[in-house]
């Protein structure tokens, strides 16, 4: 755990923390910020993203989250204390984003699999925009505890994130999310509690699932076969939300998983190892 301590003198004894404090692009680190008053409120960002607190360990915390096509380098952090009447006691530093190397997949389909009929085509872009405005919202209630479990209970991690797609020779987006080998019918959990924000039947993603974790945070299950949430229920982790599937595109069945902090597009993996001890 690295701390870095304040250079202005005002915010002497407030301590800043990054855990992981090197991440990689798809990582999210917990910001924890120690040595001020409870009743304080704690504002802040990272590279111009907000950061969102809320109280932990007797001080406050939040989720960076590392956009997966950030570029590695030193990005500025600032988080600003408003205590009661006192001048707002304010830090800054530097967090450096270390290097992560994606996969490279090559894939050839016959061509007329490939080549959407541009109805299509607008359909997935507005259903694209849809889940960008969904992960976007950050309601200010923190629904997530403590450990993240993983969405299925399959042998194996998940595959194939921010793997770079290379499809019959024209690079396409890279593949936001972890994809899990499982056979159909497979129950899918919430990796965290929350609120169910999004049930839909959508052209690429096929039956899908969005829970919000609160505070910016979401995940999402694609490709399920059957679904057993509503919209605005309350699930807690390791509550089945729906069996996996090969609804949407999908070349057999399987679950793909993403998550996201604001419009940050994370690793679900990082999730499973966020040390949140509450
Ligand atoms: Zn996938």
């Amino acid at each position: 755990m690295a701390l870095l301590f304040a250079a202005d003198p005002a915010a002497a004894g407030i301590r800043v923390a990054f855990v992981p404090a090197a991440p990689r692009p798809g990582d999210v680190s917990l910001v924890v910020v120690q040595g001020i008053n409870n009743a304080a409120t704690v504002e802040g960002a990272v590279a111009g993203r907000a950061l969102a607190f809320f109280p932990y360990a007797n001080g406050a915390a939040a989720l960076a989250g590392i956009d997966f096509e950030t570029h590695p380098g030193r990005y500025t952090w600032k988080i600003a204390v408003v205590d009661g009447g006192r001048a707002p006691q304010s830090l800054t530093g530097r967090l450096t984003v270390k290097p992560r190397r994606f996969g490279v997949e090559r894939l050839t389909l016959p061509q007329g699999m490939v080549d959407l009929h541009h109805e299509t085509i607008r359909r997935a872009d507005l259903e694209a925009e849809r889940l960008r405005t969904v992960f976007a919202a950050v309601t200010r209630e923190r629904l997530w505890r403590g450990r993240f479990t993983a969405p299925i209970s399959a042998p194996g991690d998940g595959t194939g994130f921010g793997v770079r797609r290379i499809l019959n020779g024209r690079p396409r987006s890279p593949h936001g999310g972890l994809d899990y080998a499982a056979e159909r019918g497979t129950a899918v959990v919430a990796v965290n509690s929350g609120r169910v924000v999004l049930v839909a039947d959508f052209f690429f993603p096929g039956r899908l699932v969005v829970i919000d974790h609160g505070l910016g945070l979401h995940t999402a299950y694609f490709h399920l076969d059957q679904i057993s949430v509503a919209q605005d229920d309350l699930v807690d982790r390791g509550q089945t939300i729906g069996l996996v599937g090969s609804t949407g595109r999908a070349t057999g069945p399987h679950l793909h998983v993403s998550a996201a902090v604001g419009a940050a597009r994370i690793d679900p993996a990082a999730l499973l190892g966020l040390d949140a001890r509450d």
